[in-house]
């Protein structure tokens, strides 16, 4: 997508004037009552405008709870009549679209593991083809962007104008506070090469425990985001499937209302400063570059140097001295250990390229 596609914009056909989005519900139906009793209590929330749930739930074992099934979908069709919510539920298959489509759910969704699969979103692509149904599309598992740009572009190859991305955080192979973490930087790139698509952030299964969800939030807000998803229950302790991530709806309301919305318009002092700054930083990475050209230059005359004496490329005491001393000069800066780790990583991979390069160029002299 390196040019915007069209889109409707959200306002067009969703919130009447409200922003965020805010999307409330279980992550499972599991029963009628639990599903309307969960609904009638955050349609009461002003600010909750869609209610989600899970029918057809992908789970990583067989044999733990896989979803109530299409017997959900006329829970949902309650929900609607009784609270006036628009409802939304996961599809992965054709068939799950087709019965979607028959039970008049206004919203579908793709989850995380099935945008991860081409066939299957191109399987669902078609069975939407020709319907007038908005979609939201989560970010796939991993943290791969094209993934999740390609699966948007088969939904929006099917016609689907209305459309939705949703962040809900990557598998990450490190520890870390989240169940999935953020990489905000992947969103927030989506959100340069096609602006008229909304996003929203799910930090439900971002952060996998309650406690770290309204910090999310929060920050999804600050980013931009252009609403939020949050999984809800009326006894979240018991539910069937993600019981540590789903807030009361109490709790919601609670959260919902601390939230700060920050202007997007800012005074013209504030602007002023701004505008300082990123000047500043303009000429810095400017100076950032011509050093990295500058070390690379050098490094290129090491390379020719070592071919002429027919010294190895890879000197390994030398970089772990590097590393070392690099190491405790920049963290006495104040820069983050892991930082300085990937970034020297980095700059040691285009060494060995260039020096690589320099010995297997037959036209350099030596
Ligand atoms: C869900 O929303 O309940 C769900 C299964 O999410 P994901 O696809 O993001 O894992
Ligand atoms: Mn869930």
């Amino acid at each position: 997508m390196s040019t915007d596609i069209d889109i409707t914009p959200l306002l067009e056909w969703l919130s009447d004037g409200r922003k965020p989005l805010i999307i409330a519900g279980p992550c499972s139906a599991e029963t009628e009552e639990q599903v309307l009793r969960t609904a009638h209590e955050v349609a009461k929330i002003p600010q909750v405008q869609v209610f989600r749930s899970g029918i057809w739930k992908p789970r990583t074992r067989p044999g733990d709870f896989e979803g109530v099934g299409a017997e959900g979908l006329r829970w949902l069709q309650k929900v609607k009549e009784e609270t006036g919510l628009k409802v939304t539920v996961e599809v992965a298959h054709p068939k799950h679209v087709e019965e979607a489509l028959k039970h008049g759910i206004d919203i579908l969704w793709l989850g995380a593991r099935t945008v991860a699969n081409p066939f299957s979103v191109q399987e669902i692509a078609e069975a939407i083809k020709g319907c007038d149904i908005p979609v939201m599309v989560k970010n796939p598992v991993s943290p791969d962007l094209k993934l999740w740009i390609g699966a948007v572009e088969r939904i929006h190859s099917a016609g689907v104008r209305k459309l939705i991305a949703i962040h809900r955080g990557f598998h990450y192979f490190k520890r870390s506070p989240f169940r999935n973490a953020p990489m905000w930087e992947i969103p927030i790139e989506l959100k340069r090469l096609a602006p008229s698509l909304p996003i929203i952030t799910d930090p439900s299964h971002i952060c996998g425990k309650r406690e770290l969800i309204s910090t999310i939030a929060q920050k999804a807000l600050d980013f931009e985001m252009d609403g939020l998803m949050i999984e809800t229950h009326v006894n979240p302790e018991k539910a069937l499937t993600d019981a540590a991530q789903q807030l009361p709806p109490d709790e919601l309301k609670k959260m919902l209302d601390s939230f700060v919305i920050r202007d997007k318009r800012v005074d013209v002092e504030f602007f002023d400063t701004l505008e300082e700054l990123r000047t500043e930083i303009d000429k810095l990475d400017g100076e950032l570059l011509q050093i990295l050209a500058n070390r690379l230059k050098i490094i290129d005359e090491i390379g020719e140097f070592k071919k002429e004496n027919s010294i190895t490329i890879l000197q390994m005491k030398r970089w772990a001295g590097i590393v070392k001393d690099r190491l405790a000069q920049g963290t006495h800066l104040g820069l983050r250990k892991d930082f300085l780790k990937e970034l020297l990583a980095l700059i040691h991979k285009e060494s060995i390229q260039r020096q690589s390069d320099i010995f297997n160029d037959p036209d350099i002299k030596g």
